[in-house]
């Protein structure tokens, strides 16, 4: 059981008001809020054990060191890796996919060959491939998407051949809120002998991911969206793929040995973490992992599921609403329209009241145009709102209504 009350006392930005009147924040697919015990172990970092980590033999910098292998061991638990050499600490999704791209496509793609992602993909999964496809020329296939907003199985069967190399492809959609069957995806993909990659940067904050259990090949996310800092992010990979992998990046930590003849390289993660880290990302991540398990995922699943229930109800009973996205497996996002009115008026007035949402194509253009719409009306969830906020939004959602 949640007791959100409790747990908003925990997160100092939710008693803030905006133009007079509480903060209804409800953009949390955007980025999550912070409890104070992040906020506190970010300065506490600084204050206490700031030395750069890995390099040096002096006390705080070995201290520093263990801090953040302490936090990839959280990660690893987190989501179930096999190994922490399987876990790679990046800047976010956004840099997990780059990496991915970059590292697979020099490993195992050649001309002819083919990339699967789907037409609900955030341009982080998509653009990546597409600068990679122009180097090394290979095909890049999109899975339809259906008029529920789930993907079309079918089309996806009949995409998979002796060309396919991997397909890449989101848990759960930033526009429509569909939790894809990941699970019957990479058994698909597996029995052709096809890996997958998994972008978890919607899923991790609000479903228990295990990702043995999954059993994808790669799985990213970013920490600002599971309510740890920005600037840091996780790239999981299994070991047997990593290794065959060049580095995305060259420069300190990621070597063993370096000569004007040539080099080599460091073992895993961290060939892949070139540079100094942001160590201090990973053990404010680490806390903001600790406290999600305090109140437990399967605790906050729940929750978030009664409360966009209870959301999607309430939003369908205003005249003209117009749900984007129906699948009956669904997390913490909501997307709408209203009649004619368009997504980014519906947005500036609701934050007059107070009401923090987000409006436009989400980075999502190509899923845009496919539904035939220039954009939407995005509310996400996370544990820490209530459904009073949701009664708040459904009557500002009646009021802008009602001045068009
Ligand atoms: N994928 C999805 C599905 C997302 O929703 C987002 C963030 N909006 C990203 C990738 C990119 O995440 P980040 O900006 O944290 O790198």
């Amino acid at each position: 059981m949640i007791d959100v009350e409790s747990i908003r006392r925990d997160f100092p930005i939710l008693g803030r008001e905006v133009y007079g009147k509480p903060l209804v924040y409800l953009d949390n697919a955007a980025t999550t809020q912070k409890p104070q015990c992040v906020i506190d172990s970010i300065s506490d970092a600084y204050r206490n054990v700031n030395a750069n980590v890995h390099r040096g033999i002096h006390f705080l910098s070995q201290e520093a060191t263990d801090l953040m292998e302490a936090a990839r061991e959280k990660v690893r638990q987190f989501i179930n890796a096999g190994s922490t050499q399987e876990v790679v600490f990046t800047r976010g999704t956004t840099e997990s996919i780059n990496l991915l791209a970059s590292s697979f496509a020099a490993a195992f793609l050649k001309e002819g060959d083919e990339v699967i992602i789907s037409g609900m993909e955030h341009h982080s999964n998509i653009v990546p491939w597409q600068i990679q496809a122009s180097r090394y020329g290979f095909v890049l296939k999109i899975i339809p998407v259906t008029d529920r907003g789930e993907l079309d199985m079918e089309a996806l069967g009949a995409l998979l051949s002796a060309k396919t190399k991997l397909i890449s492809i989101t848990h759960v959609s930033n526009v429509l809120g569909t939790v894809n069957d990941i699970s019957g995806i990479i058994a698909m993909a597996h029995s052709h002998g096809i890996p997958v990659a998994v972008d978890g940067a919607q899923s991790v904050p609000h479903i228990k991911v295990d990702v043995q259990a999954l059993g994808a090949d790669f799985y990213a996310f970013s920490g600002h969206k599971i309510y740890g800092p920005t600037g840091i992010g996780v790239l999981y990979g299994r070991r047997e793929l990593l290794e065959k992998m060049p580095p995305y990046q060259g420069g300190g930590e990621m070597i063993r040995k370096v000569t004007f003849d040539g080099t080599t390289y460091n073992e895993l993660p961290y060939k892949f973490e070139a540079g100094t880290p942001d160590y201090i990302g990973s053990i404010a991540l680490a806390k903001a992992l600790d406290y999600v398990d305090a109140i437990g995922m399967d605790a906050i699943a729940d929750y978030e599921k009664s409360l966009c229930g209870y959301a999607l109800e309430r939003l369908e009973s205003i005249p003209g609403m117009r749900i984007i996205g129906r699948s009956a497996h669904r997390s913490g996002v909501i997307s709408f329209l209203v009649g004619n009115i368009h997504p980014s008026d519906m947005g500036t007035l609701l934050d007059r009241l107070g009401i923090a949402v987000r409006t436009g194509h989400h980075c999502a253009e190509p899923l845009m145009d496919r539904l035939g719409i220039p954009g939407t009306v995005r509310a996400s969830f996370s544990f820490y709102n209530t459904r009073a906020e949701i009664e708040t939004l459904a009557a500002g959602i009646e009021r802008v209504s009602k001045m068009f």
